[in-house]
C-alpha cells in the first residue's frame, strides 16, 4: 500500500495505547510517567440482562422476527459468540470467558502510532484495516493505528490506571472499560489516528481530517463507529472518533442503510448505560 514517507508518529506508543481508551478516551493524554502497573485489578461480578422484545426496524433482531427479506443470512445475529465477528460486548454483556483471547492475531501492515505493542487484530479485521487505510491514502488521507487487540491483564491496567488518575470507578466508567468489558479485548476494535498526531485519543480528534474521513468510509470496510455522538444512555460510553469495531460488511452495511447507530439496537439488545 502506499505510505507516506515523512512524519510516522511513534507516540510513547504502549504508554498512550494502554493507558488511554473505553475504548477510554484521554483527555488530555497521559505522560510516560503515567504508565500504569500490570497487576489485574479486582474484577467485577458480570451482570447481563435478557435482550428485549423491541427491536428498531431494519435491525437484525427485528428482521429476524419478522422473517422478512432484510434477514439476509449473510447478517449474522450471533452476537454472543466471542469469535464471531458480530459479539456484542458492553458494560452489560461481559465477554465470555472473561479472559477470552482471539485464536489468531496478527499485526496489519499500517503505519502505527505505537511500537506494535497492543496493535495486533483477528485477520479479518486487520485485512479491513489494510484496505481502508489504503483507500484513504488515495484521497490523502493518513490514517495510523494507535491501539488495537488489548488482552485481559493490559484492560485490567488500563481500568486501574484511570480509577488511580481520577480517584473513582464511577468517573473511570466514563471512558475506560473494565477488563472482560473492552472491545479490544475481542480484536476487533481498533483505535484511528492521523499522522500527524492531531488529538490522538482525545475529543478534538472529531474535527480531523481523518476523522471526517472515516466517518464517511468506514463502513464499505466492514467497521462501525462504536460509540457515537450522544449515545452514552446506550453503548454505555462517551462518544470515541476514533474508535472503531470491525463487525463485517454485510453488518456494517445493514446499520448504514437503515441508520441504525449502534449493535445494541441492531440486535434488539438492552441498553448498557453502566454496569448495572
Ligand atoms: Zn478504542
Amino acid at each position: 500500500m502506499r505510505r507516506r514517507p515523512t512524519r510516522r508518529l511513534l507516540v510513547t506508543a504502549a504508554i498512550l495505547a494502554v493507558a488511554v481508551s473505553g475504548c477510554g478516551s484521554s483527555d488530555p493524554a497521559p505522560t510516560a510517567s503515567d504508565l500504569p502497573s500490570l497487576a489485574v485489578g479486582e474484577i467485577p461480578a458480570p451482570a447481563q440482562r435478557s435482550p428485549s422484545s423491541t427491536a428498531p426496524a431494519g435491525s437484525a433482531a427485528a428482521a429476524s422476527a419478522s422473517g422478512d427479506a432484510a434477514s439476509d443470512d449473510s447478517v449474522s445475529d450471533d452476537y454472543a459468540d466471542p469469535s464471531a465477528a458480530t459479539v456484542v460486548v458492553n458494560k452489560r454483556r461481559p465477554l465470555t470467558p472473561i479472559e477470552f483471547t482471539p485464536a489468531d492475531l496478527i499485526l496489519p501492515d499500517v503505519p502505527l502510532a505505537t511500537d506494535g505493542v497492543n496493535a495486533t487484530l483477528r485477520p479479518d479485521a486487520a485485512k479491513a484495516v489494510e484496505e481502508m487505510f489504503a483507500a484513504a491514502a488515495d484521497d490523502d488521507v493518513w490514517l495510523t493505528l494507535v491501539s488495537g487487540y488489548r488482552s485481559y491483564p493490559v484492560q485490567a491496567a488500563t481500568y486501574d490506571y484511570w480509577v488511580s488518575r481520577n480517584g473513582s470507578p464511577e468517573e473511570a466508567d466514563n471512558y475506560s472499560a473494565r477488563p472482560g468489558y473492552s472491545e479490544h479485548q475481542t480484536g476487533l476494535a481498533f483505535d484511528i489516528g492521523q499522522d500527524d498526531g492531531a488529538c490522538t485519543l482525545r475529543s478534538c480528534f472529531r474535527d480531523t481530517t481523518a476523522a471526517g474521513w472515516a466517518s464517511a468510509n468506514a463502513h464499505e470496510f466492514g467497521f462501525i463507529l462504536r460509540y457515537p455522538e450522544g449515545r452514552q444512555d446506550t453503548t454505555g460510553f462517551l462518544a470515541e472518533s476514533w474508535h472503531y469495531r470491525f463487525v463485517g460488511t454485510d453488518t456494517s452495511s445493514a446499520m448504514r442503510s437503515n441508520g441504525v447507530e449502534t449493535l445494541e439496537e441492531f440486535f434488539g439488545l438492552p441498553d448498557a448505560p453502566d454496569y448495572g
